[in-house]
Formats: structure tokens, sequence, C-alpha cells
């Protein structure tokens, strides 16, 4: 087995990270515009409760008709 199928079974298996990953940051899916959105510092005290990727979408899921 070549270094590369060990790479791409680890891989796929999400045993490993990209090597540029090194940080690896949470995500989120935006339930108003389906958009996956990564963690920011200014959420780092709300991460738990920010739902949505932007004050847009936060309005847009309480202006819903
Ligand atoms: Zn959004």
């Amino acid at each position: 087995m070549c270094c590369t199928c060990v790479g791409a079974i680890l891989f796929s298996s999400g045993a490993i990270q990209l090597p540029h990953h090194k940080l690896a940051l949470p995500e989120k899916i935006c339930p108003v515009c389906q958009r996956p959105f990564s963690w920011r510092k200014k959420w780092q005290r709300d991460w738990a409760m920010v739902k949505y990727c932007s004050e847009r979408c936060r309005r847009q899921s309480k202006g819903l008709t």
C-alpha cells in the first residue's frame, strides 16, 4: 500500500485534517441561507447561542411571514 492510499483512507474516514488546516474552527449551518459559517472571534463568548451567519439572516428568520 502506497502512502497516497493510506492518506486517502485516513482522510475519507476523517481521521486526519488537511495540513494547512492547522486550526479547525467549529462550523454551523445557517438555517436561513443554508450556508455553513465558521466560528468568529466576535462570537467567542456566545458561540453556543449563535444560530445565524449574520445579523441579516437573524432578522430574516424572525421576519418570515
Ligand atoms: Zn445566513
